[in-house]
């Protein structure tokens, strides 16, 4: 089914992953050379020897002669391969560093994505160095795409945590919920992370029950966006409830209801703030506005 591009950061279909050739370590090497790197240290940002605002990835080859195995290969654009490399490996760590919230906001849609997949791969990675099974050390293979453990044979992949994020609507209006920890007069849709056990139906339903007290009747799936900060998949619903009244539980200050208009007035005068057009929850409100006749 055809679908209008969207609006958020990561949407990007990213590198040719070449799953095939994790393990030919052969072409791998014979890529190093000439490939791009990214570098990401502890804190989860990119590295760069010049201004971080130019975006130059080192090659390869200025970075080891040859490739060492704490590399790992995350495909390839074209004929361009590209490697992610955890500062830790690097002697003299490079100065200049960007946050991939920046990155989402002004790099190109691909290096966007190939950051984003870099700091989901090596967050994982840093925080798996042993066996969860048998507690000894991991080693990384497939291109950094699985750790195994050579004491008890265990393989460990890599993890996304799966969260849903949610409009829901009564049929003429839309719940939204604020922290007490947001800046003042700024609200988004309800999110929550999925319970062992749980579809993800449930979860919207559950969710929205525990953080404005509203029963869902109905979740339709909408759209998905990776969000590595550090490690989740936000997985867009729209939900549907019959006019209740809305009562915000334990995580959230408030919860209320808003017309499609009041929403459009109170943003253009600046009483109200959602959040920026890079995250999904702000294309669900968006979504919902236009499906009102409402532009914001
Ligand atoms: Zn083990």
């Amino acid at each position: 089914m055809a679908q209008a591009p969207r609006q958020f950061a990561f949407q990007h279909p990213g590198l040719d992953r070449n799953e095939h050739l994790r393990e030919d370590a052969q072409a791998l090497d014979l890529a190093w050379p000439q490939s791009k790197i990214i570098i990401i240290d502890l804190q989860g940002n990119a590295r760069f020897q010049t201004d971080a605002a130019e975006m130059v990835f080192s090659n390869g080859s200025e970075i080891f002669a040859e490739r060492p195995d704490s590399t790992s290969f995350l495909g390839q654009a074209g004929e361009q391969s590209w490697f992610a490399v955890r500062a830790e490996f690097i002697a003299k760590l490079p100065p200049h560093a960007v946050d991939l919230r920046t990155a989402a906001a002004t790099w190109p849609h691909l290096e966007a994505s190939i950051f984003a997949q870099a700091r989901a791969l090596l967050y994982w990675q840093e925080r798996n160095r042993f066996c969860g099974a048998c507690g000894n050390a991991l080693s990384l293979v497939r291109g950094g795409f699985m750790a195994k453990c050579e004491t008890c044979a265990c393989e460990h992949y890599p993890r996304t945590d799966s969260a849903v994020i949610m409009a829901v609507t009564d049929g003429e209006r839309i719940l939204l919920g604020r922290q007490a920890s947001w800046p003042e007069n700024r609200w988004s849709v309800l999110a929550g992370f999925l319970e062992p056990g749980e579809s993800l139906e449930q979860t919207v339903i559950r969710e929205v029950l525990e953080e404005a007290g509203v029963h869902v009747d109905r979740a339709e799936y909408a759209a998905s966006q990776p969000w590595p900060f550090p490690a989740s998949l936000m997985l867009g619903f729209h939900a549907y409830a019959a006019p209740q009244e809305a009562k915000a539980g334990d995580e959230l200050e408030q919860a209320q209801w808003f017309g499609a208009e009041e929403l459009r007035d109170g943003i253009a005068s600046g009483k109200l703030g959602i959040s920026p057009r890079l995250s999904i929850s702000r294309w669900l409100i968006e979504d919902w506005c236009a499906r009102m006749g409402v532009s914001i």
